[in-house]
C-alpha cells in the first residue's frame, strides 16, 4: 500500500523536457498519465507538491540553436512556451512547480563541490568534473545493473578517454566556446551535466529524501541511476525515493516512432486531428506503466468509447421518469464508487477502474430504459462521473448538456411523422438536414432520439 513519508504529504517529482523541439505523443502520455495520478491523489485526501524540471540547457539545445543560427537561451525560452501551451491543452493543470535547469545553478555548484570534497567525483583536465561510479558502492541498483556494463550510460557530454571507469558521468562540463552560455565556479567556469540538474533541484524543494520519482521508462537507466548515485554519495541516506513510477513507452503502428519512418506525431499535429480529451482517454484506459501503440483506428475506438460516455451522461441528465428511489439502485451505485476507487487504490490500475465504469453503464442504461432511475439517483450518477472527470479529463460537459435547438426536434418530430406516413423520401430529407446541423437522429424502442454529432 501506498504510504508516504510524512502522513497525507507526497513530494513528486517527474522529470520535464528538454526543451529544444516540439513535444510529441510520447510526451503526453507521460505527463497525462501523472496528471491523471496526482489528480487521483488529491481526491483521495493527499496534499500533493508536484515538481518538474524544465532542462533548459544542454548539447541538443546548444547544437540546435546553432543550426538556427539564434542563442541557445531564446530557443529553449521558445520550445518552454511552446510546451507549457501543449500541456495546457491536454488539460495538464497538476504541476505545482516547474523549476528550470539555469535557474539552479548555484546548487548544481554546491552538489559538484560536496561531491569532489567527499572523494565522489574527480576532474579531467580541459574536460570537466566527472562521478566517479566505483565510489559508490550501490551503483545499479535501481536498474539491476553494474559499473561493469555501464558503458551505454555514455553520452556525448559524457564521453572521455581519461575517464576513471566506463560509466562515470559529467556532472559539469568545463567551457569549450565562446557561444556556449557558462557560469564560474570555484573548480572552473562551465555548465552542468544532465543528471546532477535533477538532484540540485529536488534537494532544494524536498530535501535528500522525497516521496515519488517519475519518468518515462528510457529514463530509467542511466539517468535515474545517476540521480540515486549523486543524492546518496551526498546525502549517506537512502533511499533517495520511496517510488519510482516509470511510463511505458508509446510506439506508433508497432513501431518506435522516428522521423525517418514517418510515424512521428508532434503533439500540435495530433489536436488538430483529435480532441484533447480523447488522448486523456487513451492514456487513461491504459495501464500507467505498460506499453501503448497508438493508431488511427484505436483513436476510433477511443472517440466511441468516450461518446458512449457522454450518451450515458445526457440520458442521465434529462431523464424524466418519476420513478421512486430502489435500495438495489442504491447498492448498486454504492458498489460502483467503492469498486472504482479500489481499482485506482491498487496501483493506479485504471483499466480496471474503467472496466467497472462501463459495467455500471451497461447496466444502468438498462435502467434508464425502463425509466426505473429515480431523479436523486440520477444526480448522484451525474456528480459522481463530475467527480471522476476532474481525475481523469476525458467527459466533455459541455457536449453533454448542449441543449438541442427546438428547430432540430420539429425537424426530427417531422420525420417521426413522415415515416409514420411512409413518406421515405421527406423522412430521409429531413435526416438529412438534422445531420447537416450537426446533430443525428436514432430511433430506439422507446422512439427516436435525437443526439449531437
Ligand atoms: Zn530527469
Amino acid at each position: 500500500m501506498f504510504k508516504p513519508r510524512k502522513g497525507k504529504n507526497v513530494n513528486l517529482f517527474v522529470c520535464g523536457p528538454t526543451v529544444y523541439d516540439y513535444s510529441h505523443l510520447g510526451h503526453a502520455r507521460t505527463y497525462v498519465a501523472f496528471d491523471c495520478f496526482v489528480k487521483y491523489l488529491k481526491q483521495a485526501g493527499h496534499k500533493v507538491f508536484y515538481l518538474q524540471n524544465i532542462t533548459d540547457l544542454d548539447d541538443k539545445i546548444i547544437a540546435r540553436a546553432r543550426e538556427k543560427g539564434v542563442g541557445p537561451k531564446d530557443l529553449a525560452l521558445a520550445f518552454e512556451k511552446e510546451y507549457l501551451k501543449d500541456m495546457k491543452a491536454l488539460g495538464v493543470s497538476s504541476v505545482s512547480k516547474y523549476a528550470r535547469a539555469t535557474a539552479h545553478i548555484k546548487e548544481i555548484i554546491s552538489q559538484t563541490a560536496r561531491l569532489i570534497k567527499k572523494g565522489c567525483a574527480y576532474e579531467i583536465k580541459e574536460d570537466g568534473i566527472y562521478f566517479d561510479i566505483s565510489k559508490f558502492r550501490n551503483y545499479g541498483k535501481l536498474a539491476g545493473r553494474t559499473a561493469l556494463d555501464a558503458e551505454d550510460s555514455v553520452t556525448r557530454i559524457d564521453y572521455s578517454s581519461k575517464k576513471r571507469n566506463r560509466g562515470d558521468f559529467c556532472i559539469w562540463k568545463f567551457k569549450q566556446q565562446e557561444e556556449e552560455p557558462s557560469w564560474k565556479s570555484l573548480f572552473g567556469e562551465g555548465r552542468p551535466g544532465w543528471h546532477i540538474e535533477d538532484t540540485a533541484i529536488t534537494e532544494k524543494f524536498f530535501g535528500p529524501q522525497y516521496d515519488i520519482h517519475g519518468g518515462g521508462r528510457d529514463l530509467l537507466f542511466p539517468h535515474h541511476e545517476a540521480e540515486v548515485s549523486i543524492m546518496e554519495s551526498i546525502s549517506g541516506k537512502s533511499p533517495l525515493v520511496r517510488y519510482w513510477m516509470h511510463t511505458g513507452s508509446l510506439t506508433v503502428g508497432g513501431q518506435k516512432m522516428s522521423k525517418s519512418l514517418g510515424n512521428f506525431i508532434l503533439l500540435n499535429d495530433f489536436l488538430k486531428r483529435w480532441q484533447a480529451n480523447y488522448l486523456r482517454f487513451f492514456v487513461a484506459k491504459n495501464l500507467w506503466h505498460s506499453p501503448v501503440d497508438f493508431s488511427e483506428s484505436v483513436m476510433i475506438e477511443v472517440k466511441s468509447a468516450v461518446n458512449k460516455v457522454e450518451e450515458f451522461l445526457r440520458k442521465v441528465k434529462t431523464q424524466k421518469s418519476k420513478a421512486k428511489n430502489s435500495s438495489a439502485t442504491a447498492k448498486k451505485i454504492k458498489d460502483f464508487k467503492n469498486n472504482f476507487y479500489a481499482e485506482l487504490a491498487d496501483d493506479f490500475n485504471t483499466p480496471k477502474a474503467f472496466a467497472v465504469m462501463f459495467d455500471f453503464i451497461k447496466d444502468t442504461n438498462k435502467l434508464l430504459e425502463k425509466e426505473k432511475i429515480s431523479k436523486k439517483e440520477a444526480v448522484e450518477i451525474y456528480k459522481f462521473f463530475e467527480e471522476i472527470n476532474k481525475i481523469f479529463g476525458f467527459i466533455d460537459f459541455k457536449k453533454v448538456n448542449k441543449v438541442i435547438p427546438a428547430k432540430i426536434k420539429k425537424l426530427a418530430q417531422d420525420r417521426e411523422k413522415f415515416r409514420q406516413n411512409k413518406e421515405w423520401d421527406k423522412a430521409d430529407h429531413a435526416r438529412k438536414e438534422i445531420e447537416k446541423q450537426g446533430y443525428t437522429v436514432e430511433d430506439t424502442s422507446s422512439g427516436p432520439v435525437v443526439k449531437s454529432l
